[in-house]
């Protein structure tokens, strides 16, 4: 199965319920929309061709295939939640740790969120995110076939939770992630709140959650005005001296 065609179809998904059911009402092509195409093109497809280019993936084994024995659905499960976890710990150093905060900043920028800014990002949480997952998963003995599905997963649960829409999932909400709870991550005021990406189990659980019923005033960085625009000047911002 194609990434492409996921990536393609839970796109068009995304659009369509955004036009039936918008939390704001705004334009197809609302201002930004090139940054973040070039952004979906370069952090999903460019950028990982030339990593695999220059560095072969092949890792010790290690002799830790355990995970073999558990069957797909058992790896998947164990994956979903491993990752899951991980990426709250990661997501948490990346606001709190000022060095990486330099790249992440960039995906905070974004003024307004819809599915499209699940991809708006620097290109080093990639590299951060892949090899801290993935390269352990692949020592552990996860397949390639669990991975691919659970990068779909991910994708999926990216585009619902920065989507333009107001869904918050109910009682469901101690459970996942949802729009309206992610809105909260992306609020200027209070910062480092929901860092969950599919469960939102772990803010609950370490005291990160913050859900009030009603929207953020404003998103973005306070004090943050005059962000970088164009996809370049996104790339090199961090390695400049601030
Ligand atoms: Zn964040």
């Amino acid at each position: 199965m194609n990434y492409f065609f996921w990536l393609l179809g839970l796109g068009a998904i995304f659009t369509l319920l955004e036009r039936w059911a918008p939390r704001q009402e705004r334009r197809l092509l609302r201002k930004g929309w090139a940054t973040d195409l070039t952004h979906i093109l370069m952090n999903s497809f460019a950028f990982p061709y030339l990593i695999g280019q220059i560095v072969p993936y092949q890792f010790p084994s290690l002799h830790l295939g355990w995970a073999v024995g558990l069957g797909w659905a058992g790896q998947f499960v164990l994956m979903t939640l491993y990752c899951d976890l991980a990426q709250y710990g990661i997501h948490n150093l990346l606001h709190r740790v000022p060095f990486l905060w330099r790249f992440h900043k960039i995906h905070h920028q974004a003024p307004t969120l819809d599915w499209m800014v699940n991809w708006h990002f620097h290109y080093a949480e990639v590299l951060v995110y892949r090899s801290l997952l993935y390269v352990p998963a692949g020592m552990f003995g996860f397949s390639g076939e669990v991975m691919f599905w659970h990068g779909v997963l991910g994708t999926a649960m990216g585009h619902f939770t920065h989507s333009n829409l107001r869904w918050n999932l109910g009682r469901w909400r101690y459970v996942l992630n949802s729009p309206a709870m992610h809105l909260w991550h992306h609020a200027k005021a209070p910062k480092n709140k929901n860092f969950g990406m599919v469960f939102s189990i772990w803010d609950w659980l370490f005291g990160t959650a913050h859900f009030p019923a009603d929207d953020p005033e404003s998103l973005g960085i306070a004090g943050e005005e005059g962000a970088p625009q164009t996809w370049m000047q996104q790339l090199v911002a961090p390695f400049k001296a601030t």
